[in-house]
Parts: C-alpha cells; structure tokens; sequence
C-alpha cells in the first residue's frame, strides 16, 4: 500500500474510534513461555518472570466477559506461545463457551499444532485460528522464525485446513504474514499456495512493541491518530496483570490485577489514556508513546479464499 492510501487508511481509523464502556477485544496471555525467538519480537527481552494463566483466573475473567459484554472478541495471544499448554488451552475455551462467550480466537506459531491439537481445536467453539507463518521458502521464514521449521508448520497448518474442509465447518484459518525487510518478494507464491489451500491470507505490517523495533513505516508524527491498540483492547498476563497497553509489556504502567479487580475497574482505570488519545493530547501520554510506532500500524488486509478453494467452508 503505497503512503497516501496508509494515511487514508489511518483517517478512516481514527473516524471510527469511540471509547468503548468495555474492551472491544481481550487478549489473554495462556503462556509466557516461547518456543521460538522471532527475529520481530521483543520476547527474548522479557523481563517479568514467565508463567501459566491459571485456570481460576480465567474462570473469573471469563465469567465477567459472558456477564457484560460476550461477544468481546476474546484472543488467546500475547506474550507466549498458547499452543505450548494445548490441554489447558482447549479446557479454558471450552469452559468460555460454556458460560457463553460467542468470540473465541487463537494466535499461535503452529509449530505444535499436531494432528491431534487440530482435531481438538476443531472440537471447539473457535471462531479464527491464526498460524504466524512470514514466508514462503524455509530460508524466508526460518529466518525470521527462529528455531521454527518451515516444513512442520506448513505440514501442520495443511493438516487442520484439510480436516476442516472434511467436516465441512469450523473456525476460519488464517496464516498471517507479517511485511518485513525482504520476504515480500515470496509473497504471491505464498498467497496463493495457502488461498489455494482454503486458508485466508492476512498481511499486516509490523509492529514496534512499545518503540523496541524499528519498523519503516513512513508516517510522520503530524499525521498521528489515536492508538487504536489502547482505545479497543485489554491486555491480561498469565499473573493477572492488566498493562496500559501492548507496548507496555513489561507491565511497568499496569492498572491492576484482574485476581483482586474487576476489568470493568481496570478498564476505567485506563480510560485517562484513552481519552488523551482520542482528545489527541498526544504530549501528555507516557514516554513510552513518543518511540512506539503501532499506532500506525493500520489494518490487516485479508485476503480469502474462494468457495471451491475451502472446500465448501465460509470464505
Ligand atoms: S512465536 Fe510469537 S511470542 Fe514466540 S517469539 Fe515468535 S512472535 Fe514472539
Ligand atoms: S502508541 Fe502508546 S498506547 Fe499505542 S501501543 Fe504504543 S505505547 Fe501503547
């Protein structure tokens, strides 16, 4: 997308932001460990002790969520790989659905997303399962997946496309590729191995992680828009922490606890920063917003597969 789109993209965005009573999305972190160390991701920087979200806790949140607001699009996706706990990943989402929450979604590497972890994703409620997958040839993606393996997680995401289309339904499948410094150029074969497949492309750019990253994207600050990150979404460590936003992942501007606070408190907590956002007081927010980039990150773009492609599947 070249500049002057991105900054129509940008306006647009910003025209639609309202400050929410509730978060419009809750992203849970299940894991903090990873079993990868991509080269465009702060988590070999992580200085909070890493854990598992208990499955209590999650029951408290969860139970929340279904109370005020159940059609928040809740993501298992943080800081960590969920797919590393796949038992308790797949307790805590049917355990959600049970209560009633009607979006459920999974970001993972893929890597241990095994024939018998698809066939019980599958079992679920899921309404998006995301694979982070950023090239086409092992050289590509093993590049900036570090330690991941090219050919098991395109085998992997094969197989769970292909078990989906067999039951004729099922959550969407997305492989996302994140835009980097040379992997574009494998784009459209990759495009069109997965589309092909029945899967949905999604290409986004790539983020910053609070300023931790340089990220080339070719907007000036005149042209600011609130962040979009802070004024829709929560954020939930495997501790129960609640951090101002994505960029604070250490938790160094933390509302709270979600054991001991409600996260209708915790988010009106963060309503101070949400308003200097949207009242584009952009001076006052914390430091940390001078150096980070994401607020400009603008949306996704997917990209989905025709009827015939999936098999029958919602394209
Ligand atoms: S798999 Fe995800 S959490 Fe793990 S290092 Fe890569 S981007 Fe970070
Ligand atoms: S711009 Fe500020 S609010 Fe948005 S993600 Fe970055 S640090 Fe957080």
């Amino acid at each position: 997308m070249d500049q002057e789109n991105h900054t129509a993209e940008l306006t647009r965005i910003a025209s639609e932001l309202k400050d929410p009573v509730f978060p419009k999305i809750f992203a849970v972190e299940l894991c903090a460990e990873c079993d990868l160390n991509c080269a465009m991701c702060h988590h070999d920087q992580m200085q909070r002790p890493k854990g598992n979200l208990p499955m209590p806790l999650w029951q408290k949140c969860a139970d929340e969520i279904a109370a005020t607001a159940p059609a928040t699009n809740v993501w298992f996706s943080f800081c960590g790989e969920p797919l590393l706990m796949p038992e308790r990943l797949i307790e805590m989402l049917h355990y959600g659905a049970r209560v009633g929450l009607t979006s459920l979604h999974l970001n993972t590497n893929g890597m241990n997303l095994t024939a018998s972890v698809a066939r019980d994703l599958l079992e679920t409620t899921l309404s998006t399962i995301v694979i982070g997958i950023d090239g086409y040839t092992a050289q590509t993606y093993e590049k900036y997946r570090v330690l991941g393996n090219r050919d098991r997680v395109y085998a992997n995401v094969e197989y769970l496309l292909g078990e989906a289309a067999r039951r004729g339904n099922g959550p969407e499948i997305m492989v996302q590729f994140i835009e980097m410094d040379d992997n574009m150029q494998e784009f459209t074969r990759y495009r069109d191995h997965w589309l092909g497949l029945g899967a949905t492309v999604k290409l986004r750019r790539q983020l910053s992680w609070g300023g931790m990253f340089d990220t080339a994207i070719e907007i000036s600050n005149d042209q600011r828009i609130p962040c979009p990150w802070a004024i829709t979404m929560m954020h939930l460590f495997w501790d129960g922490r609640v951090p101002r936003c994505p960029g604070d992942t250490e938790g160094e501007e933390a509302a709270g606890n979600a054991w001991d606070t409600s996260l209708a408190e915790l988010w009106a907590r963060l309503g101070e920063y949400r308003q200097l956002h949207l009242q584009r007081k952009f001076d006052q927010l914390p430091a940390r917003c001078d150096s980070c980039t994401d607020w400009k990150t603008g949306a996704a773009q997917k990209l989905r597969p025709t009827r015939a492609a999936c098999g029958g599947n919602p394209s």
